[in-house]
């Protein structure tokens, strides 16, 4: 039995429903008729209650002066569920309860004859559909019988007798169908109708919804009893749905329909032309049936009086469902408003900016994985789309152009002045300029953390990675699909870098805008965070890019992908092949010029801002040369037999390459590499500075440690070079060196690293590939089954493994504190974007996140919403 407790009024002093509990639309009812808004009075119960208290019907009667199932002055009802948000969605409302053969005289005193009857045959179809679960299709057709005997197709026309006659057809269908009528007695309806919702809130099929979408199929459905308000009748009626906030953009203007002579959501579901609610809207349109403005400009007016006293009040745009009696409006359901993310953005602002909500709650209601989705091109969202492929989405953004091979018909494609899809099965460090000169990248294998991936997401090009349906056969310059279908070089499509789709053809984009409500947001993210954000770039125009992106420094330069561009390749082969040190630095003096040139321009991009530089990183191997002909080239600039080039090259190759001479071993194996390096660094900070008149803050950091030794060897070889550098320029130079943590060895000895270094910086992709021993390369043939079969909660490439990686990461940091009190920590890996695993570097007390320059906003506003979870936290704590 309920108690009097347990009932929550709509529009009442006392406790009011929650949207946690109750559900929104109780809750949203209830601010609006606190608000003063007219909404009918009603009251919600637990759908497992089965029947509405009599303490509480009474109360509901005496408000509106009318009883229910009376035969003199009869009130009729609705039941709405309710539920939380999370719910997913629930069945329409039961209208009309209370139309019984007792009931109609009254009705027909009051209303008229025909609109008795028209609420009869109402009553019938929404009890039949909502309580009883008929098809709402059985009834239309019922209607359309009506309409063609009475020979017109508008239901205005239908009278008295023919509606009492659709009413019957109504009763038969609901008795044929359900196997039962409904009930003539308005409080069994009222039972039968909270029973039916209820059967049909626990009913297998709701509830496997609720599980696929991610929802407690358990969760508990509330019912809200509430009075009628009719939309039927002689004078001025109907009903509607009014929208406050265009859905796309979010910007503030009215819109929805109105049905004359309607109830409930009928003004949505085309059956008959609903009317539009302005007169902007009807001349945009060019509609010749007056809008509801122009008809009733009252009920207009107070429609925006309410939509903008609502949206302050409860703090969020939102939508409603009205209904029309004889001219005055009532409220009868208020939803928070759909809207895609750019909406959702501009209408955080707004609702901050006119003081609804706070700057700190318009943070936390902006997705972050919806911001960078802002910053690139996107598939237009209405667009047809003719799917025939599905990747991995590597990097968002959408991106259509004629398919081609390889880098060099790419370049020559941007040459010409067009922009290609790329297509390789993989991509490796030299395909670089061609996945620069492309406009979208495409590839059959590789995983979040491969080359292709990386590269694609630090150049904000759109990318779809591990299409695993296609079959590319570069030879032929071929890409099969999965039906058979061959696409060719210059046959157009698109790829969706947000969807991991691949398109037939070219779809409508959508250009991206970052003023505005986007910037504002940025604003205010900048001054909630504690963490700093930098980016990963490689190249000053990346530099550029990110600084547009409010980067606050470089926190990873990848020094190698500096090597591959034209006329570098070269001389690097040149130097890796070389017969013995001097020809290596023969080599090396060649790339020395370009390797300042860049850091010149690096630092230019970035004045004042810390850079860090990571030395040469990946395996020697990766340079080695393919073919005769780079044979042959190479052999020519070194004045060497091809065959004696051949048998170096053969002797330098590698089974394991990504395990063996790489990173800080190449620094070992061969220091005038790294003495290379560090000497362009170090001039090019002073060349900076004489530029720009800023300091250039160059930190150089020491990959693929794992040995203190390797650290304390490279950064004495380091200091060296400085001290060298500044004796010949005459000027002191300014620098840390610091190194980066990717090997499970170097966090556990981080605290004997961090005595010799300024920095460290977590690389959390090599890390995550050593602590699962998985390639990050081919994680993406076997990651989709692993993520179905839930085998892995999610990639842990993408997001951090809190509980291995992030534990190791952790422990280094402990280690690296109690070695070095005021060792600088940050990380660089693609970690650095997303969301949880900003939250856990907030956490863990790291200074920065370093990331590719289109997701730095990103993690902006996740490092933002870190710092108010963390802040929130230490409150609750404090408060005990
Ligand atoms: C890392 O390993 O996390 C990293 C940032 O370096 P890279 O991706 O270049 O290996
Ligand atoms: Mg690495």
């Amino acid at each position: 039995m309920l108690s009097e407790q347990d009932i929550v009024w709509i529009g009442s002093d006392g406790p009011a429903p929650r949207e946690t509990v109750h559900g929104s639309k109780a809750a949203l009812l209830a601010v609006a008729a606190k608000a003063g808004l007219p909404v009918p009075a009603g009251f919600v119960i637990p759908a497992e209650a089965g029947a509405a208290p009599l303490a509480a019907l009474s109360r509901l009667e005496a408000l509106e002066g009318a009883t229910l199932g009376d035969p003199e002055h009869p009130l009729l009802l609705s039941v709405r569920p309710s539920a939380p948000l999370s719910a997913g969605s629930v069945a329409p409302a039961v209208l009309d309860i209370g139309v019984t053969t007792a009931t109609l005289p009254a009705l027909a005193r009051k209303l008229g004859e025909r609109t008795a009857h028209d609420l009869h045959r109402r009553a019938l179809q929404s009890f039949g559909a909502g309580a009883l679960g008929v098809s709402g299709e059985d009834f239309e057709y019922a209607l359309h019988d009506a309409l063609r005997l009475a020979g017109t197709d508008a239901e205005s026309d239908l009278d008295a007798a023919q509606l009492a006659s659709l009413a019957a057809t109504c009763a038969g269908l609901i008795e044929d169908e359900a196997g039962e009528p409904m009930p003539d007695d308005a409080h069994a309806q009222l039972e039968r109708a909270i029973a039916g919702l209820a059967a049909g809130w626990t009913s297998r099929r709701a509830r496997n919804r609720r599980l696929a979408m991610g929802h407690d199929p358990d969760q508990p459905l509330w019912i809200i009893v509430q009075a009628m308000r009719l939309g039927v009748g002689s004078e001025a009626c109907g009903a509607g749905f009014a929208e406050f906030r265009d859905e796309a953009t979010g910007e503030a203007r009215l819109g929805g329909r109105y049905l004359t002579e309607a109830q409930g959501e009928e003004a949505r579901m085309g059956l008959r032309t609903p009317r539009v609610l302005t007169r902007g809207e009807r001349e945009t349109l060019g509609l010749h049936d007056p809008s509801l403005e122009e008809m009733q400009p009252g009920a207009v007016a107070t429609l925006r009086d309410i939509g903008a006293h609502l949206e302050h009040a409860i703090g969020d745009a939102i939508a409603l469902e009205f209904t029309i009696e004889r001219g005055a409006l009532n409220i009868l359901e208020v939803r928070r408003a759909r809207r895609t993310p750019k909406a959702a953005i501009q209408i955080a602002v707004d609702l901050a900016e006119t003081g609804a909500i706070g700057h700190e709650d318009a943070l936390m209601r902006v997705d972050p994985a919806h911001i960078e989705e802002q910053l690139h091109p996107a598939i237009d969202p209405t667009a047809q789309r003719h799917i025939i492929g599905h990747g991995l989405a590597a990097s968002p953004g959408g991106a259509c152009g004629p398919l081609v091979f390889s880098p060099d018909e790419a370049e020559a494609t941007a040459a010409r002045g067009g922009g290609a899809i790329l297509a390789l099965i993989e991509t490796s460090p030299e395909d670089i300029r061609g996945m620069h000169a492309a406009v979208g990248v495409l590839t059959v294998r590789g995983g979040m953390t491969s080359h292709a991936a990386v590269v694609a997401r630090g150049l904000g090009t759109p990318c779809v990675v591990g299409a695993r349906d296609l079959r590319l056969d570069r030879n032929a310059a071929t890409l099969t699909t999965a039906d058979g279908r061959k696409l060719r070089q210059g046959d157009i499509v698109t790829v969706d870098g947000t969807t991991g789709e691949v398109l037939d053809g070219a779809v409508p984009m959508i250009q991206p805008r970052t003023s505005g409500g986007f910037a504002t947001l940025m604003k205010w993210a900048d001054d909630a965070r504690r963490m700093g954000v930098r980016a990963n770039a490689d190249t000053a125009e990346d530099a550029d890019t990110a600084r547009g992106f409010g980067a606050e420094g470089i926190g990873l330069c990848r020094t190698e992908h500096m090597f591959f561009q034209h006329g570098r390749i070269s001389a690097m082969r040149e130097m890796i092949l070389a017969e013995d040190e001097s020809h290596r630095r023969a080599a090396l003096a060649k790339l020395l010029p370009m390797q300042r040139g860049d850091f010149v321009d690096l630092f230019a991009s970035m004045p004042g801002m810390p850079v860090t530089i990571r030395l040469l990183d990946p395996p020697l191997h990766e340079f080695l040369p393919h073919g005769e002909a780079e044979l042959r080239d190479i052999a020519a600039a070194l004045d060497l037999p091809v065959s004696t080039v051949a048998a170096r090259a053969q002797d330098l190759a590698e089974f394991n390459p990504m395990l063996g001479n790489r990173g800080c071993r190449v620094g070992i194996g061969y220091p005038e590499v790294y003495e290379m390096q560090a000497r362009a660094i170090f001039e090019a900070a002073i060349d900076a500075e004489d530029q720009t008149g800023t300091h250039a803050h160059p930190e150089i950091m020491i990959p693929f440690v794992s040995a203190v030794e390797e650290q304390r060897i490279l950064a004495a070889l380091i200091t060296e070079v400085a001290n060298a550098v500044s004796e010949e320029r005459g000027r002191p130079v300014h620098y840390t060196v610091g190194a980066m943590v990717e090997t499970p060895r170097a966090c556990l000895v981080a605290g004997e690293i961090a005595a010799h270094a300024g920095f460290l910086s977590f690389g959390t992709n090599d890390l995550t590939q050593m602590l699962f021993g998985l390639s990050r390369d081919d994680a993406g043939r076997f990651m989709p089954r692993y993520l179905d079969q839930g085998v892995f909660g999610h990639d842990p490439f993408h997001s951090l493994d809190l509980k291995g990686v992030g534990e190791m990461v952790a422990l280094a940091i402990d280690r690296a504190r109690a070695g070095s009190a005021d060792i600088v920590l940050g990380l660089c890996g693609e970690h650095g974007a997303d969301p949880a695993s900003v939250d856990f570097c907030e956490r863990s007390g790291l200074a920065y996140v370093s990331c590719s320059p289109f997701r730095v906003p990103v993690a902006r506003l996740a490092a933002a919403q870190a710092t108010i979870r963390a802040t929130a936290r230490a409150q609750l704590a404090e408060a005990g």
